[in-house]
């Protein structure tokens, strides 16, 4: 559950801003309504749930989301 030294990124250039990252993980993500994509939190919660991001890149459609 603790999210040490994690990385999360999103390709904007795939991004289709169809938001279901956010659902699923809203302390991570977020919606820039200017350019209507996902985009990651400036501030992330120390203690990161590591399932719910791995969920969210599991169904994000476009495959936008990594994290290392
Ligand atoms: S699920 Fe993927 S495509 Fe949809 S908003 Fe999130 S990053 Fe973008």
């Amino acid at each position: 559950m603790s999210g040490v030294n994690v990385a999360i990124e999103i390709d904007i250039a795939k991004c289709d801003g169809y938001a279901s990252c956010i659902l699923l993980a809203p302390e991570v993500f977020d919606f820039d309504e200017t350019r209507n994509i996902a985009v990651v939190k400036a501030s992330l919660p120390e203690q990161l749930d590591l399932t719910e991001i791995d969920e969210a890149i599991r169904n994000c459609p476009r495959r936008a989301i990594t994290r290392v």
